[in-house]
């Protein structure tokens, strides 16, 4: 099977780890769990220059190589590469991310994944004036099973495959959000990812 899955928040912690980085660099304390809109701006109430300060801290390889891994990923996915199942991290984080996300993914025990960095927000998000490497035409020729995604913002890129199964991980920003279909499944853990792509829990 041909699996996508998301980095941030996916992967690795993200979110929680710009809390602290909003919290130390503009004192705004906002628990992990009030992280209501996937929009970092909106969440923390940041001005335009505050959160371009913000994105560019959370980009810095330091920064980026200093997330937390999501408990169970790189057990679950080796465990799909094992069984010979393809993994493609798709990333909507920038070119210039590139070099610092695979290092972390080599240190974190996903040495055999491939990673592509799409511009899935658009202007929205992240670093004015980014670069991306996948290109969205060579993108919609990838084919996937089953994908693996946190964001609301990125649900777009899975319309042109009727048949994909989206395991949705649970987070605070996309509690409220309706699902696009019912293909999708909130997933609150990898073990529970686990079980969908294995059989092991049904999915429609
Ligand atoms: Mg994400």
């Amino acid at each position: 099977m041909k699996i996508y899955v998301d980095f941030d928040d996916c992967l690795c912690e993200t979110a929680l780890a710009f809390t602290g980085i909003a919290a130390r660099m503009f004192g705004k304390n906002i628990p992990y769990e009030k992280v209501r809109f996937f929009n970092l701006q909106k969440s923390f109430a940041l001005t335009d220059e505050e959160y371009e300060a913000l994105m560019t801290e959370g980009h810095r390889p330091e920064v980026l190589l200093s997330y937390e891994e999501t408990p169970g990923a790189a057990l679950t996915i080796g465990g799909w590469l094992d069984s010979g199942h393809e993994v493609s991290i798709i990333t909507g984080r920038p070119y210039s991310a590139y070099e610092a996300s695979r290092e972390w993914l080599d240190r974190h025990g996903f040495e055999r994944v491939s990673l592509y960095c799409l511009d899935k927000y658009g202007r929205d998000s992240f670093i004015r004036d980014s670069i991306f490497s996948l290109e969205l035409e060579d993108y919609y020729k990838m084919h996937f099973d089953y994908a693996v995604e946190d964001s609301p913002a990125a649900f777009r890129f899975f319309t042109h495959l009727p048949e994909l199964k989206v395991l949705v991980f649970d987070r605070p920003w996309n509690r409220e959000c309706e699902f696009p279909g019912k293909n999708y499944f909130r997933c609150p853990d990898w073990e529970t990812i686990r079980k969908r792509v294995s059989g092991e829990t049904p999915v429609a």
